[in-house]
């Protein structure tokens, strides 16, 4: 038995705390494989984990980290062998199963999916939850027909880390892109990525009207709410958007018009309890068609000791594109 590094969140007077400590191999939690971590990343969730502004943890101590990447250390599953690369997304790993801000995790073997040959360790978390559910959002649009001849995708949030990977795919897959951002000076940047057009998020945010103005066939949503549902109401008969986030709010104040009047779909989308032959298929998707060029520009390296004080930047939209974290 022994000791690892990790990130620790235990109760506290007045909501949580999350601190660099130490854990014994005896808490690691069931699983039949045990995985050496060696990247992670920092998502929307992580900083609500981290900073318990959401009930996202439900059971303490908790290690937070919703994704990792690393190499099998032991394993009692047929599936995998010691030396085997694995990347992990969600099912609950940071939030009922001890997580990715760790040296080591025990997890079970049917979560894993295999890390592709032409992905490195450190790419699968520059990519990591966020960029995986974009290639979420965007299989979903290709499954009800969308082509870059259907006309434009809006992506919202399009400065963080779900919306930078979207505007990155949809690009390099031909589509013309209108990114929706509250960050003006990220202009550049979108353009960079990608992002034909860039318009200001406050466009998006008043109260949606039930049919507004046709302006894009289809758009990936990371922020819910007002915005949502006026990206509903812009979009074209036929078109669909996939939804995945909740930046700017849980609610979604629409109307049926766009379903009933317009043939709008809603797509919804779920990364963490996603069929893993799906998330087969995002990942070889996401071999093939992001330009890793790009996703390297888009991601900043932190240190593990600065993990916790992300937490609160990532909230606050503070955070541009994708975040790695080395695993000591
Ligand atoms: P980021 O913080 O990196 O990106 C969110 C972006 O949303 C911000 O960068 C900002 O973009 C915009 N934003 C933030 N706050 C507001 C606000 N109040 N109003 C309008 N826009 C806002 O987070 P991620 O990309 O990691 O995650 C995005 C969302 O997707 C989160 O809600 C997350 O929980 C969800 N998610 C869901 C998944 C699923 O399985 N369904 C999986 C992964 C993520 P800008 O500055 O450009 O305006």
């Amino acid at each position: 038995m022994g000791t690892f590094k990790a990130i620790r969140i235990e109760k506290a007077d007045k909501g949580t705390r999350a601190e660099l400590s130490s854990f014994d191999d005896s808490e690691l939690m069931d699983g039949d494989v045990t995985v050496r971590v060696e990247w992670s990343t920092l998502n929307y969730k992580d900083g609500l984990a981290l900073t318990g502004k959401s009930p996202v943890v439900r059971r303490f101590p908790m290690i937070p980290g919703i994704d990792l990447s690393g190499t099998v250390e032991q394993s009692v599953n047929p599936a995998w062998k010691p030396g085997d690369r694995v990347i992990l997304n969600g099912w609950g790993l940071g939030e009922t199963h001890l997580g990715a801000y760790a040296q080591k995790a025990r997890v079970r073997g049917d979560w894993l999916v295999r890390l592709p040959d032409a992905i490195s360790a450190r790419d699968a978390m520059a990519i990591g939850t966020a960029g995986y559910t974009a290639m979420l959002c965007v299989m979903a649009l290709e499954r009800h027909g969308l082509t870059p001849q259907s006309g434009p995708v809006v992506v919202t949030g399009a400065a963080g880390g779900v919306g930078s990977v979207a505007v990155t795919i949809l690009a390099r897959l031909g589509y013309h892109v209108i990114a929706s951002t509250g960050r003006p000076a990220e202009a550049d940047y979108l353009r960079h990525l990608g992002a034909a057009e860039i318009i200001d998020r406050k466009e998006l945010q008043g109260p949606a009207k039930p049919l507004d103005r046709e302006r894009w066939a289809g758009g990936i949503d990371s922020v819910g709410s007002t915005t949502l549902a006026n990206v509903l109401a812009m979009t074209r008969g036929g078109g669909a958007v996939a939804a995945c986030g909740l930046a700017g709010g849980l609610d979604l104040p629409t109307s049926v018009a766009p379903f009933i009047l317009r043939g709008v779909c809603l797509l919804g989308i779920n990364s963490v309890t996603c069929p893993i032959a799906h998330r087969e298929t995002a990942w070889r998707r996401l071999a093939s068609d992001l330009d890793f060029g790009k996703l390297h520009e888009m991601t900043k390296e932190i240190a593990f000791d600065e993990i916790i004080a992300h937490g609160s930047k990532i909230l606050a939209g503070e955070v541009r594109g994708r975040i790695v974290v080395k695993i000591p």
